[in-house]
């Protein structure tokens, strides 16, 4: 089988995209990211890379962390978001390195994780490959990866693998962007909540993002059903607490309950005595 350099930008990105790979190609890893911020971040992220290469004993090369490469292929292009020419220098810089690697160490194609991601543009990577490939004269494969369940394939395998899983992109701008859109994100839920608590004259204070929301007797009496499955996409409790008789009526024998698209885990007790 021909030999390939397979950038890992994450563990569970690496998951699918090795998966796909190891039918055609005799594949290892390569982890290069000097665009990860902050060191501690990068070094979660490593760490499940190393996991992931001793579970599915895979050869790992580790790259070196050098953010200021990330810094100087970004320069003047900061201020632009995520999916931006940012994010192509960024992506190219780091591929530009794997094809040097592979070619140095005679690998004869590399390819890279990146496109497991929704986040990730696909003609964005593909052309950063192939400037890189036209650059170090070593070939790229890619394939769309998040493509034919290739995404939540991956989100499932790193749960059962309990690999670390990141909520921002990597740079210190992602970051920053990511803060803002979950603040942003949960003054409009708020305002939502208060709009349909108002316009059905409950008066109940609520908060958003909580870990446990529960759920009583009491509470299913003051505001209804209904108005409770318009209100826990809005709230996103990481668990729902409830009652074993409200449990058995609304969510028998589920781990999860749904809401839409909304899914959250749920935690039975016999009572709940407030
Ligand atoms: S958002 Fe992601 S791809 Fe874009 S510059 Fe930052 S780390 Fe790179």
């Amino acid at each position: 089988m021909k030999k390939l350099l397979l950038h890992v930008c994450c563990a569970p990105d690496a998951t699918t995209a090795y998966l796909r790979l190891k039918e055609k190609f005799d594949v290892d890893f390569y982890f290069y990211n000097p665009n990860v911020h902050p060191r501690e971040e990068y070094e979660k992220r490593l760490d499940a890379t190393r996991k992931l290469a001793k579970v599915w004993n895979v050869k790992l090369i580790e790259g070196l962390y050098e953010p200021e490469k990330y810094f100087q292929a970004v320069k003047g292009h900061e201020h632009l978001g995520e999916m931006s020419y940012r994010c192509f220098l960024c992506i190219r810089q780091r591929l530009f390195k794997v094809a040097e690697v592979a070619q140095e160490l005679g690998y004869e194609y590399f390819s890279t994780s990146l496109p497991t991601s929704p986040k990730k543009d696909f003609e964005m990577v593909v052309k950063a490959g192939k400037e890189a490939q036209e650059r170090f004269g070593v070939k790229f494969y890619i394939e769309d990866f998040k493509k034919s369940g290739g995404y939540p394939l991956s989100v499932k395998l790193s749960k059962e693998l309990n690999l670390y899983r990141q909520n921002y992109c990597g740079c210190i701008f992602s970051f920053r962007e990511a803060i803002e859109q979950r603040e942003k994100s949960k003054k409009e839920r708020m305002e939502k909540i208060q709009r349909i608590l108002k316009e059905n004259d409950i008066s109940i204070e609520l908060d958003v993002d909580p870990e446990e929301f529960l759920i009583t007797h009491n509470l299913l009496n003051n505001i209804g059903f209904d108005i409770l499955q318009k209100l826990i996409p809005l709230i996103r409790p990481r668990t729902l607490v409830v009652e074993r008789s409200i449990y058995e009526k609304y969510w028998p024998e589920r781990k999860n309950a749904r809401f839409g698209k909304f899914k959250v885990k749920i935690k039975v007790l016999e009572q709940i005595s407030l």
